[in-house]
């Protein structure tokens, strides 16, 4: 440690750097153009390329009338909040803005934060402190796991998607301390839904509390787009706190959190992350307004999604001949499992630190990539060992003729590369 500290920072950040790359893990890359624009093509590097890996699921953040009102937002209330918003950065945009969150959630109230990672630190911060517990699905996304660390609350963790799990761990759990249940709506690595019901019962009995973070949920599921929570016909008032970003499906950035009158004021007054920074730009809380409007008034555009994603799952089941095993995922997200046959090919031993079927998601990515596609090959640490996988996202952006290119450069990148692996055996 103390020979480390006396290298420079370079030398140190350097040498992180490089592993990084040896293990194939260095990432960004420099597009131009929105995922929206002509069905999810982009250009990347310089190549023409169609995206499934973008968030933006009803195609908005390219769409003309978003980057109008932005425009006017700007001209009206300004680029930039200017101060944060119990200075004076908090305008009529914001306030405006808040009361359709509040309309869309079901909740009493909303509150805007500039993003989402920060919305979960603002929230758990100020519910949970030393001493209290969060109790998180085993899969939640990691700013919640950040938010309750720095919160400085005891982690506990219940089995992915296991209410009966979930239930049995509150019961085990000091009822005297804050107990903060919290689950992602839709689950970023899996595209699967937490039971919800079920464990606001749980929360209730216990007298628990519920956070639902449903960033992949709002815009998408639900008649009115409404989330998760509309999807499954809940009464919103079995879920104290409702977390949502406006930079998937709404197209544009910040996040929101919803719930009671009290809990938002609460938020508004003590929350650090909310008071120590500049408010969300009001001309993107302007355009955020048309967005919900878009949401609200064009429900053909979840439909064709779904559509995309009954074609894309019904033809890639088929895959499961190359040991490639869709998940069930009745959302846009879609991962591909790469299946155990695929740590002895090829391209298994070509990185000997990594598992064979890291290497074999890489492998399948680049394949794609050749053929112009761009998708995410997701590997230890964000998903377990022996679950690496391309992760597909779906967007109204897309149309069915995207599917069914993304479809056919997928059975013959797996045609391809189960061949080279059996004349190697
Ligand atoms: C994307 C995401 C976030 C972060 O939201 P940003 O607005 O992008 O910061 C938080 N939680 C979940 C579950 C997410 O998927």
């Amino acid at each position: 440690m103390s020979s480390a500290s006396a290298d420079s920072l370079d030398t140190v950040l350097a040498t992180r750097l490089e592993t990084q790359r040896e293990r194939q893990r260095y990432r960004l890359r420099v597009t131009t153009g929105t995922a929206s624009k002509k069905g999810g093509h982009l250009i990347r590097e310089g190549q023409e390329t169609l995206a499934f890996c973008s968030n933006d699921y009803l195609g908005l953040a390219g769409d003309p009338r978003l980057a109008e009102s932005l425009a006017e937002g700007a001209r009206r209330f300004g680029t930039g909040g200017g101060a944060s918003h119990l200075v004076c950065g908090h305008s009529e945009a914001h306030e405006q803005l808040e009361t359709r969150l509040a309309e869309l959630t079901g909740c009493q109230r909303a509150v805007l934060f500039s993003s989402g990672y920060q919305a979960n630190l603002g929230v758990i911060s100020t519910l949970l402190g030393r001493g209290d517990i969060a109790l998180h699905d085993r899969l939640n996304h990691a700013s919640l796991l950040d938010a309750t660390r720095l919160a400085g609350a005891r982690i506990e963790r219940f089995a992915h998607l296991d209410a009966a799990d979930c239930e049995t761990r509150l019961s085990a759990l000091d009822a005297d301390r804050r107990r903060l249940v919290i689950t992602d709506g839709v689950f970023s690595m899996d595209g699967d839904s937490a039971e919800l019901d079920a464990l606001a019962t749980h929360c209730e009995r216990h007298r628990a509390w519920l956070m639902v973070d449903d960033a992949h949920g709002f815009g998408v599921l639900g008649a009115l787009g409404g989330g998760t929570r509309e999807a499954q016909n809940l009464d919103p008032s079995g879920i104290a706190v409702t977390v949502g970003t406006l930079g998937k499906a709404f197209g544009t950035q910040g996040a929101f959190v919803a719930g009671s009158e009290t809990l938002i004021d609460a938020l508004i007054q003590f929350s650090r992350p909310y008071i120590y920074s500049t408010s969300l730009s009001p001309a993107l809380a302007w355009a955020t307004l048309t967005s919900l409007d878009i949401v609200r008034d064009e429900p053909e555009r979840r439909a064709h999604l779904f559509s995309l994603i009954e074609r894309f799952r019904h033809e890639a089941s088929s895959l499961s001949e190359f040991d490639l095993h869709l998940m069930p995922s009745a959302t846009p997200i879609q991962p591909l499992v790469i299946g155990p046959s695929w740590s002895t090919t090829e391209a298994g031993r070509l990185e000997s630190h990594q598992g064979g079927n890291e290497a074999a998601a890489l492998a399948l990515a680049e394949e794609l990539e050749r053929a112009g596609l761009w998708c995410s090959a997701i590997r230890p640490p964000s998903v377990p060992a022996g679950t690496s996988r391309l992760r597909f996202t779906l967007s109204a952006a897309h149309t069915h003729e995207d599917i069914d290119r993304l479809l056919s450069a997928l059975f013959t990148a797996a045609h391809r590369l189960s061949s080279a692996r059996s004349t190697l055996a």
